[in-house]
């Protein structure tokens, strides 16, 4: 489950089917958070209220998108796949 606040206000609750009984692999675990990540930018985030977010690194355009990618949940630019930033991985960007 994940709630995103902005002080005070609540966007919403989003969350996954995963359960605390269920065994769960490295990879699963990454694709929880690649749903989940996704889950919270296409349902929560309320664009367009907000300026593109997270801007494309390379194009700067764009905002990236949340997808599993080579193993791994991570913000990926559509237009070139060389763009993959681990979610968690923009810090200050
Ligand atoms: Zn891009």
């Amino acid at each position: 489950m994940c709630s995103v606040h902005d002080g005070p206000g609540s966007w919403g609750e989003v969350g996954t089917q995963f359960d605390h009984a269920d065994v769960v692999s490295p990879d699963d675990a990454e694709r929880l958070l690649a749903d989940l990540t996704f889950n919270v930018a296409d349902n929560l985030w309320p664009d367009e209220l907000t300026d593109p977010w997270p801007l494309c690194t390379l194009h700067g355009d764009h905002p990236l998108n949340p997808r599993f990618a080579a193993g791994k949940a991570a913000w990926v630019c559509l237009r070139d796949p060389k763009v993959t930033i681990p979610v968690g991985g923009l810090g200050g960007q």
